[in-house]
């Protein structure tokens, strides 16, 4: 890549890298990731794609549990972050 300006991030769900600000970060809170939609949230993030398959990528091959240090996500869980996630794309 030859622009180091633009500060690129890796999709959990496709392992895409692309400029940060083109992605949806996501960071633990209560237990549950979270959309963080100013992009401000301290701690640990992950980033996706505005994209909802790679939401579903992500959640299959358990990456928000393992880049956000959960232990698991319930089927509610998983709906409340689908439902947060796709209200911010
Ligand atoms: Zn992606």
């Amino acid at each position: 890549m030859s622009n180091n300006k633009i500060p690129m991030r890796r999709c959990v769900g496709c392992m895409t890298s692309k400029p940060k600000k083109e992605l949806v970060r996501l960071v633990a809170a209560d237990g549950r990731p979270r959309v963080d939609s100013a992009g401000k949230a301290n701690g640990r993030g992950v980033y996706l794609c505005a994209d909802v398959e790679c939401l579903e990528k992500a959640l299959k091959r358990n990456a928000l549990t393992r880049g956000l240090s959960l232990s698991g996500l319930d089927g509610e869980t998983k709906d409340i972050i689908r439902s947060e996630f796709a209200g911010n794309l």
